[in-house]
This record gives structure tokens, sequence and C-alpha cells, in this order.
């Protein structure tokens, strides 16, 4: 239901910088104001009982691939899928990826995109991508910022598919720094990879039981070095997408100590899944690039995120079905790649880090939210709930668990890689735009159609 007044009372509200008993008044699409709890309501003014709850901004996810083709693969999704999806499961703005197809050029690409935002039930913002390098990339790095666009993702492999050569990527980041952006690095070492393959293929594993060790650790720290030297170098900003290591976790806070600005994103599935999954009766719903890694990885990974080395949580969101995923499962090169997670991403940090860890709740805001809404130029339109933001916001039952089962979630999907795992941290009621789009367990059609966010030039 919409309402153009509203008042979430009881709860606990939490941001990245404090959290304590509240009051929130929504005006339309937006927060209009924060009062003590002990405050009246005004009459006439729709109330929400949050007693018991968190009250926090919508999740921002920052890595999320809608209707992605890559290969012969495209995901399952379109806008409207992915957005309801992502605000059942407490995201209310998206950051997709406009990935030129063979031939088609990136300004092409985010135009494309940008117009597709409007079909989804929340927000979204984009990052551009550059493949190749030519005389007319600078020119449409220009219009791209002018359309509200100011990140810019590199892949450092899959070579012929997306890869741009480090020349690329040093002209990318070098445009970049003139508009206010910063270049999103998929980091991984293209001929390590390309080395780890071929001797997977020499053993017979290059299947997805073997995926494991077709990409190794050594091949993304490797990758992080030289994009942190081209940083360095340039004076240019760079955000690390789905860091996977202790070791690369490591470069980039070591960089930042000596004032590169240089960010960490890692994902739910590093910190919650291991190789072990490679092992089992269905090795291909886990295959994800960088790959699952070991045990003892996994927990190095962990305890850096609740050190606090780890800037921002993204999905990774890709949405592929069993049966693309089973189709080419002999060969890690051809099948698709990428595990489906917009609607688990809060729950699986907040079940890992929050409640099994102790991270405080200001900073599981803080990755899951505020961060990425910074590092996306939307802060503070996003990611705080604060006077003048947009109205996005969860309530949490921090005591409620639900045991996830695929036929439950709204991914169009027929799995997750959490199936059977007992959850907390789902979103009882979400608020979009100031309009009350989920309220246990009922879903309303939000009537404010998604937007294609402008993003500010990022600090
Ligand atoms: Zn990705």
């Amino acid at each position: 239901m919409a309402y153009s007044q509203l008042a979430i009372v009881g709860g606990t509200v939490v941001n990245d910088d404090w959290s304590g008993p509240a009051s929130v008044f929504v005006q339309g699409r937006r927060i209009a104001r924060l009062a003590a709890a002990t405050d009246p309501v005004p009459e006439g003014i729709p109330v929400i009982d949050a007693s018991g709850r968190l009250v926090l901004p919508g999740g921002v996810d920052p890595h999320t691939h809608i209707q992605m083709s890559l290969g012969d693969y495209t995901t399952r999704d379109g806008y409207r899928e992915a957005t309801t999806a992502a605000v059942w499961g407490g995201t209310t703005t998206v950051v997709d990826f406009a990935i030129p197809r063979p031939g088609e050029r990136p300004l092409d690409a985010v135009r494309q995109r940008q117009a597709a935002a409007t079909e989804g039930v929340c927000d979204a913002a984009l990052h551009a991508c550059v493949v190749e390098w030519d005389d007319t990339v600078p020119e449409q790095l220009r219009q791209i910022a002018a359309l509200g666009i100011r990140t810019v993702k590199l892949f450092t492999t899959y070579r012929d598919v997306v890869m741009a050569d480090p020349a690329t990527v040093v002209n990318v980041m070098r445009t970049l720094q003139e508009l206010g952006g910063m270049a999103y690095v998929h980091a991984e070492s293209n001929h390590l990879i390309e080395h780890d393959q071929q001797r997977a293929v020499e053993r017979g594993q290059i299947d997805a039981a073997g995926h494991a060790s077709s990409r190794s650790e050594l091949a993304e720290v490797t990758a992080v070095r030289e994009v942190l030297s081209a940083a360095r170098s340039l004076g240019a900003p760079v955000y690390f997408v789905h860091q996977s290591t202790p070791a690369a976790i490591d470069e980039v806070r070591r960089a930042r100590s000596e004032g590169v600005r240089a960010y960490t994103e890692t994902c739910p599935h590093y910190l919650a899944l291991d190789d072990q999954h490679y092992a089992g009766d269905s090795p291909e719903l886990f295959v994800c690039c960088p790959p699952l890694r070991s045990p003892a990885t996994v927990s190095d990974v962990v305890a850096r995120a609740l050190a606090g080395d780890v800037d921002t949580i993204g999905s990774d969101h890709c949405c592929y079905d069993r049966t693309q995923k089973w189709t080419d499962r002999s060969d890690v090169r051809v099948m698709p790649n990428g595990l489906p997670g917009v609607e688990t991403r809060l729950p699986v940090i907040f079940t890992e880090l929050v409640q099994r860890r102790g991270m405080p709740v200001e900073r599981f805001v803080a990755i899951t939210s505020a961060n990425p809404a910074r590092l996306n130029g939307i802060y503070p339109q996003k990611g705080v709930i604060a006077p003048g933001s947009d109205a996005d916001l969860i309530l949490i039952d921090p005591t409620e668990r639900r045991t996830v089962s695929a036929t439950d979630l709204h991914m169009a999907t027929d799995y997750s890689p959490y199936e059977g795992r007992e959850l907390a941290g789902w979103a009882s009621t979400v608020i979009v735009g100031g309009t009350v789009v989920l309220d246990d367990g009922v879903f309303a059609d939000n009537p404010l159609p998604g937007r294609a966010l402008v993003s500010q030039p990022l600090p």
C-alpha cells in the first residue's frame, strides 16, 4: 500500500555510525525526519510498529548481473524479476553492469540498460564496461558520466570475451580520474589462469568437480598487485570486485595504508561456502569465478571481514538455472559461471558475520548498504536513514530464522547454493521509496517504477 506519510515507531534504527531507539517519519518518497522514540506521532499519520525489530537502510547490492549474456548463456532474469527478488531479500537498490556485446559500444550498452531500469520495482545504478580501448572511448566515457554513470568494470581475464589488456586498464583509469569516476576491476591474472586451466585439462580435471584448481589464488593476488601499481602510479581510485583470498585483501589494505584509494568487495559465497561443494553431487551449481576456496582460506577471508578490511559485500548475482549449469559442466571454460544470490545476500551475511561471529550491526549496515552507496556515488540518497534520503527501509526481526528452500525464494532460478541452511536476517517489512512493498510475507507491487540512479563524482 502506498502512503504519502508514514511513521515507523518502536524499533531500533541502525546506520553505519550509530544505532538506537528512534522513530522515522516518511513523507512521499523520502525520509522527512527522525524523532526520539518517546515523541508522540501526530494524528492521522499511518504507523508501522517496529517493536523488537531493527530498522535499517535498505540494502545496496553493488554487484548484480541482470539478464547477462556471456558466451552461449543468458541469465534467466530481467529487471522485474531481479529487483523483486532483491526486495524480498531486503535489498532496495541494485547495481547492474552494462557489459557490451561483441561489436557494441560501451555507451550504447549503458543506454540500453538505463532504459530497462524502469522495469524494476526498486532503483538501479549501473557500471559501464570497457573491453577494448580506441580513440572514441574517452568521449564515450564523458557521455556515460553525463548520463550519471561513473564506475567502469574492467576484466583482466576472459581473453577474447571481455578481457581488457593492461594498457586499456591504465587508459580507462586515467580517463575516469577527470570524470570523478572509478574502475571496478575483476582481477585474476589471465596468463596464470590459462596455465592453471591447461594443467587441469592435462589432469582430466577441467570439469566442474575440478573447478577450484583451474583458477589459483595466486592468479588473483598477482592481478591485484598489477592493478594496484597502476592505481598508485596514476593516483587513481580502484575497487576490486569479489576478492576471495586473504592475500588479495591484504594487498588492498596495505595500499590503502599508503594512501592509495583502493577498496575491497567480497561476496557471501566466499564467506559462507567452500570448495568441498565441488566434491559433492552437483559441483556445477557452485561454479563461480573466482572459485570457492578451501575452508582455511574462507576462514581467513571471514577474519578480514571481521577486522574491517572488507569495504562492501556484493552478491555477484548471476541467475542461471540447473539446466544451464548442467549442460556444459564437463568444461568450466565453457559452462556459465556465477551463483544466484541477490535475495540471500543480507541473510547470509547477517547470519554468518553478525549472529555467529559478533559483527556489530552498524558494521553490517556499512558493508551491505552505506559503503556500496558511497562507492557508487549515490550516498546519501541511498545507504543511510537521514532526513532527505530516499525512504528505502527494511525491518528485521533478529530472532526470526528461516530455512532456505529454492521453492520459497523469488529469484528466476530453481536452486540456491544455500539450500537447507537456516538463516536469520530476513526483512519482514520492506519500504521502497516510501511505499510498503513487502509486509509480513505479502508483496504489494510498487506503483512507482524503479529509476536509473544518477551517480555523483566519487570522493
Ligand atoms: Zn560479476
